[in-house]
Order: structure tokens, then C-alpha cells, then sequence
């Protein structure tokens, strides 16, 4: 027997229309790439998202065509992403650190018809448009007053007229929720990106689990500032979620500098911020060297690499601000767990609520989890026995777009890739990459413990460990480091850092200083590429 409830499917399009609906006078502020600040509400961007939804049709863009944009976190992005989604197409959000050669593959794979940029990212398009087999329409995200008259790209729309051309009245059509709404491409640090796929039930579900108080706790009463961009992984779902709970938005445009950040932070009232390490390390080193405070942020979400248990310390100690670390894929829309405290740890000792931030945290709801050993038997939940992690959840991947690597999935659970293990109450904690696992006599040593650590020493910016070859231990942990700016550290320094903190086996071999660490598309480190820089690196004893 079928329960006697409204069959109405889950449709992000639902999102704008209650943001205006109930929060119609709450803002959303963006600095513009034209260098402004640009301020309107909830209700400004519904309308000229229906505007949007109609000069679409006009440029023909029909049901299920994807829609590229190459843009920063702004009010014309998230209109796009309610615009295009909301009627049938699929939106596709292209990082634009990637190289033009790429750019031209994943918007070829995905089949955009046509690509929105911020002019920022001209230079982008003036190396792919001609180049993109399938997107013929390219379209600057400015008005008519800012647009460079030597632009040279044929046939060039502005966003802005656009607009101006079209009527606002438009009802979001009614599809199934399982429609297709949006396509990112991983990051793939090898071979081409793959495309996942999400549905507008994905997306809907994955937006309650955020908003949820052990996630995100997101409210009507908070100032959200997502600084994690809207092109890698829909801003981990922010835009949504700010839309569901009615939170003032702030977009900070290309402005991603500690400086830049911290004004908006404070001129905007801020109270909670989300973004990978690197992004607060700036914002954090600005803050120190300039003796600020932050007077209205309360907390952060700090994900896409692990959070050093050095940083959590400097916002929660130093500054008032509570840490979120949080650990998610892109294949999972993307967030799988937030380290938030049961009602125990706040009654327990500050040493014991330290050791649960420096977890990854707990599944939000939607999201199972398990470790497994090589054979793929289940390790207990005893926060010791690490394994690979696997997933499963209805706003998790099943398969790549185009079946791109064929089945993913192991008997129905996706593997991360990532090595973990998981303690009695549930939290999860990563301790590498599976493919950055160092493997020393047999045993393991976790990559990301060593550099949490090394990154606690106050003269150390950036550390990354990876394996180098060993003749008698099969391969021995490097460590290498950026120093801050102007410290001082040698070798030895370094390597007594590590007294008393790590079993001694585990403690780096040796110490390479380096000018910069490379960074990846998303702010993470690019652990290969160190890996083939130091491939023949001959280590002390070695
Ligand atoms: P992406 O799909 O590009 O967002 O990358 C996902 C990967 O980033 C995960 O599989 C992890 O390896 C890594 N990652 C994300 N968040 C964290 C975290 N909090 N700690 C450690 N690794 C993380």
C-alpha cells in the first residue's frame, strides 16, 4: 500500500522560489570583477534568474543541454545555477585553473552548448572558443559599458543584455527529481577528469544533510561567505543551502587574498566561512601579522584536505572562530563528514575534544560508510585498524558520465581512494590517499599524521610527505617544506620536531626545503609531482 502523500519530485528550482518566497529581503553581496560591491536580495535574484531562464530558450539552449560557466563566486553564477538547472539543462561549472587544453576536453565531454565566463577569463576563452566542437555561444558575464571593444571572440553576448531583453515571467517547468541539474569534473590527478553527474534529487537531499546543526548548522540568522569556489563541487553545496535556510550570502569574486577576505568578513558581518587549508593560511597569516580580530565569524568549515591540528588550535584559541573540518568528494556532492561534538565531549577534557576535530568527523545523514582490509572484509570501528574507505548514498556517484572507467562501484559501495579507520562513536579519520600511502618493512606510515605535524612547527608554511625508494625498508617517508616567509629551519630542527610526537620508525629520513610546494586545480597539494621531482632522491643511510 502506497502512502496518500503530495507527489511533488525534489527539484532545486524549489530552492530559489523559497528563498524569495520567505527571505525575500535578505541579501546577497558580491565584489564584482569589475571591482565593486554589487548588493540585492533573494528576490532580485529569483527574477532575474526566471530572466535568465528565458533568454536561455532564446539562445536555444533546450532540456538536458549543459551550459558551461567559468566564473568566480558571484550573484551572476548563482543566477546561472538556479537559471540553468532550474529549467532542464544541466549546468556545468568548469575550473578555470585548469590548462585551456582541458578546458576544451571536459567541455567537449560534457557537451556544453554554450559557456558563461567572468571577464577575468577571457584569456580562457579566446585560447578555446573556436577550439570546442559543441560550444558555439560564448557569453561575458558583464554589461555592455565593461566589456573590451578589442574582446575578439565572434559573435560575443554580454550577460547583462541578456537580461535586459528578456521578460521575467516564467514558471520553473516540473520534471522528475532524478533529472540530470549540474556535471563537475574531478580533479584527476592522472588520465582525463571524469564527469560526475548529479540529479536535482541528489542535489536536494545533499542540501538538507548539510544544513543539518551537526553539519553546518546553517540558519536564517547566519552571514555565509563561501570562499570555496562555485566551480569545484557547486561550492560544496552552499549556494543551495543558504538558499533552503534563508542565510545572507556574501561572494567574494576573485578577491581570495587574506586581505580581501578579511574586509568582507568584517564589513559584511560574517559568521560562518568554508574553504580548503590554503585559502584560511593566507587569511590567518594576514590576520596575525595585521593584530586583527574577527568580530562577528563564530565558525569555519575547513575541508578538501586534511585540516593540521595547528590550524584548528590558531582559529579556535587564537581568534574565537569554531573549526569544521570536514572531509567530502566530488563524487558525494560532495560532503561526507563534519567533525562535530556529541553531548559527551563537551563534558569531557579539551585534550579529548582536540583529538575529535583532528578527525575528519562523522557521516551526515544519507552518507554509510565502512573501512575494509585488501580481501574486503570489514575492520572494526576502533579508531586503530585503517583501511580503505567505501561509501554508499543516494547523493553518491553510481557511475561516471559516459560510463568514462567503467563500474566504479564495489558491490554497491564506492571506493574513495582515501585510507581510513573509524573509532567507536563514528568519527572517521583519513590517513592518506591510498596512492600516497608510504609503505615501510611491510607496515604503513599515514603521510597526513607527519605533516600535521611538521605544519605545527611556527616556522614551517606548507610540508608534504612521500615515499622515496629504500633498499633495505622498500620505501622511507621525505619530508618536504616550505618555510614561511624569512624563518629559519634546518634539517636537524626539523627532524628533533618530531621527538616524543611520533613512534620512531615513522619519523621522516631526511628533509628537502623547497622554494614552493606545487598546489592542483583546488588548492591541494600535488603529492605526484613531488613524488617524480624527488623519484631518484638518495636518502641518508639509503
Ligand atoms: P575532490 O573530489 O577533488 O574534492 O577530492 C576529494 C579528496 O580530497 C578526498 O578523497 C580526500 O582524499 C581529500 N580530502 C577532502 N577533504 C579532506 C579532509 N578533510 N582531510 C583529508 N583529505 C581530504
Amino acid at each position: 500500500m502506497n502512502g496518500l502523500m503530495m507527489q511533488m519530485p525534489l527539484l532545486i528550482s524549489s530552492l530559489i522560489r523559497h528563498a524569495d518566497r520567505h527571505h525575500g529581503d535578505t541579501e546577497i553581496v558580491s565584489r564584482r570583477v569589475e571591482g565593486d560591491i554589487h548588493r540585492y536580495t533573494y528576490r532580485d535574484c529569483h527574477r532575474r534568474a526566471r530572466q535568465m531562464a528565458n533568454a536561455l530558450a532564446r539562445l536555444g539552449i533546450r532540456d538536458s543541454d549543459a551550459v558551461g560557466t567559468i566564473a568566480w563566486n558571484g550573484y551572476r553564477h548563482m543566477e546561472l545555477y538556479f537559471a540553468v538547472s532550474g529549467s532542464g539543462a544541466v549546468l556545468h561549472t568548469v575550473n578555470p585553473r585548469l590548462h585551456p587544453d582541458q578546458i576544451v576536453y571536459i567541455a567537449d565531454h560534457a557537451e556544453d552548448k554554450a559557456i558563461f565566463f567572468d571577464l577575468s577569463f577571457l584569456p580562457i576563452i579566446k585560447a578555446i572558443a573556436g577550439r570546442t566542437r559543441t560550444a558555439k555561444i560564448f557569453v561575458a558575464m558583464t554589461d555592455a559599458a565593461h566589456l573590451p571593444a578589442d574582446h575578439g571572440i565572434p559573435g560575443l553576448v554580454c550577460y547583462e543584455d541578456l537580461i535586459a531583453g528578456a521578460s521575467d515571467a516564467y514558471e520553473w517547468p516540473v520534471f522528475s527529481e532524478e533529472h540530470a541539474s549540474s556535471i563537475c569534473y574531478t580533479s584527476g590527478t592522472t588520465g582525463n577528469p571524469k564527469g560526475v553527474l548529479y540529479s536535482h534529487r541528489s542535489t536536494l537531499l545533499h542540501t538538507y544533510s548539510i544544513a543539518l546543526p551537526d553539519s553546518l548548522n546553517l540558519s536564517a540568522r547566519d552571514v555565509l561567505l563561501p570562499v570555496v569556489p562555485m566551480f569545484h563541487v557547486n561550492a560544496w553545496g552552499l549556494p543551495y543551502a543558504a538558499c533552503m535556510v534563508g542565510s545572507k550570502l556574501v561572494y567574494p569574486g576573485p578577491g581570495l587574498d587574506g586581505k580581501s577576505l578579511y574586509e568582507l568578513f568584517e564589513s559584511e558581518q560574517v559568521t560562518l566561512s568554508a574553504g580548503v587549508p590554503t585559502v584560511w593560511q593566507g587569511l590567518l597569516a594576514h590576520v596575525e601579522s595585521q593584530k586583527l580580530r574577527f568580530s562577528s565569524m563564530n565558525r569555519t568549515v575547513i575541508g578538501g584536505s586534511a585540516c593540521p591540528p595547528a590550524m584548528i588550535h590558531a582559529f579556535q584559541d587564537g581568534y574565537g572562530v569554531q573549526v569544521l573540518h570536514a572531509w567530502g568528494m566530488t563524487e558525494m556532492s560532495p560532503v561526507g563528514t563534519v567533525a562535530t561534538f556529541k553531548a559527551r565531549h563537551l563534558a569531557g577534557s579539551a585534550a579529548a575534544r582536540n583529538a575529535v576535530q583532528a578527525r575528519q568527523g562523522r557521516v551526515v545523514f544519507g552518507v554509510d560508510m565502512k573501512v575494509v582490509d585488501p580481501e574486503g572484509r570489514e575492520l572494526p570501528w576502533d579508531g586503530k585498524s585503517s583501511g580503505d574507505l567505501l561509501v554508499r548514498g543516494p547523493a553518491i556517484l553510481h557511475s561516471y558520465f559516459k560510463n568514462e572507467g567503467g563500474d566504479p562501484l564495489e558491490e554497491g559501495w564506492f571506493p574513495t581512494g582515501d585510507v581510513a579507520n573509524i573509532d567507536a562513536d563514528g568519527y572517521m579519520q583519513i590517513t592518506d590517499r591510498s596512492k600516497d600511502v608510504i609503505k615501510s618493512g611491510g607496515e604503513w606510515i599515514g603521510s597526513i599524521d607527519l605533516e600535521n605535524i611538521a605544519m605545527g612547527h611556527p616556522a614551517v608554511a606548507m610540508a608534504a610527505c612521500i615515499a622515496v625508494k629504500h633498499p633495505k625498508w622498500d620505501e622511507r617517508p621525505l619530508l618536504v617544506v616550505q618555510k614561511k616567509p624569512g624563518a629559519e629551519l634546518d634539517r636537524e630542527q626539523m627532524l628533533a620536531w618530531y621527538e616524543g610526537k611520533v613512534a620512531n620508525w615513522w619519523t621522516p629520513d631526511d628533509v628537502a626545503f623547497v622554494e614552493s610546494i606545487p598546489l592542483g586545480a583546488t588548492g591541494k597539494m600535488l603529492k605526484n609531482r613531488l613524488r617524480e621531482q624527488f623519484r631518484d632522491y638518495r636518502l641518508p643511510d639509503a
